[in-house]
């Protein structure tokens, strides 16, 4: 018996490492008119690395200790941020604290209790527009105090610039870039990679509301995306895609499709098959 095509379809995703999760997935992929992505672990490796520790004067803390007490609040986060703070406290070989009363807020922060205090590790307040450029400034506080900030660059990925190009080949629309970093990093990443369309520092409630003004405006929205953060607008667009290596177990859920080999360019292929099979289906 011969394949019916959305099948044959899925069997081709799944060559170019994506995992299409049904036939109705599979044609959704291929009705979509715009994409808007991610940048933190989407658009980027999603692999940071700290690259500036600053105590604040008047903290009474070093670098280190800086460093520890972040690395203490982060410690049970999955967040991308997260583990490169734990992981440069541990190339440093220094103690990090156990952390108590841990909670995390998507697309903002940690919060935990240290050795007493209470330590959070997020979002800043505002963005110093110049400062944030190289990478992205996360504030310590401590008993609602700040204490330092730590500053971390994340690389774009290799294949970014061709995907984003094939993306726009196949919607007839350059992709949007949708992220809660700061304006700054958000632009040169998107600049380096051929979006002009470029919404930063957005809560994933935002990301919602951005998807749901494309879909007003622009037509039916593909949203990439990897982070518990991305889950809401992964569900309120027309489809959905999870970057699966350092995908959050929620973004992989609401997904239509996982891109299980590490690669942007199998997204846009993806939406080449799925036109390909719905031509032979009507
Ligand atoms: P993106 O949209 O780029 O994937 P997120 O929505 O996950 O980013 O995070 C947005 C911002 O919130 C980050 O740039 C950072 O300032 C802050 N943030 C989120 N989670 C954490 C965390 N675990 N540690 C420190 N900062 C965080
Ligand atoms: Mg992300």
């Amino acid at each position: 018996a011969t394949m019916p095509p959305l099948l044959s379809a899925i069997a081709n995703a799944g060559r170019h490492g994506v995992l299409v999760k049904s036939a109705v997935a599979m044609e959704r992929l291929g009705e979509i008119d715009v994409a808007a992505l991610d940048k933190t672990g989407t658009l980027t490796e999603g692999t940071p690395e700290v690259t500036a520790v600053r105590p604040l004067p008047g903290s009474g803390l070093d670098e280190d200790e800086l460093l520890a007490l972040a690395a203490a609040a982060e410690h049970p986060s999955e967040h991308p941020l997260a583990r490169a703070v734990v992981a440069a406290a541990g190339l440093r070989g220094l103690r990090v604290p156990a952390a108590e009363e841990f909670a995390a807020t998507p697309g903002r922060g940690v919060r935990a209790t240290v050795e007493g205090c209470v330590v959070t590790v997020g979002r800043p307040r505002s963005y110093g527009e110049a400062a944030d450029a190289d990478g992205t400034t996360v504030l310590v506080e401590r008993d609602g105090v700040p204490v330092g900030t730590v500053t971390l660059t994340d690389r774009l990925r290799q294949d970014a610039p061709v995907a984003v190009t094939a993306l726009a080949t196949a919607t007839g629309r350059a992709p949007v870039l949708l992220t809660g970093d700061n304006p700054a990093t958000a632009a040169r990443m998107a600049a380096e990679t051929g979006i002009t369309d470029v919404r930063a520092g957005l809560l994933p409630e935002d990301k919602v509301d951005a998807v749901r003004e494309l879909q007003r405006g622009e037509g039916k929205v593909l949203f990439v995306g990897d982070g518990v953060n991305d889950a809401p607008a992964l569900a309120a667009a027309h489809a959905g895609v999870a970057m699966g290596r350092a995908g959050s177990d929620l973004a992989l859920e609401t997904a239509d499709a996982v891109v299980v080999r590490d690669e942007l360019t199998a997204i846009p292929a993806v939406v080449r098959l799925s036109r390909a099979a719905r031509r032979l289906v009507v």
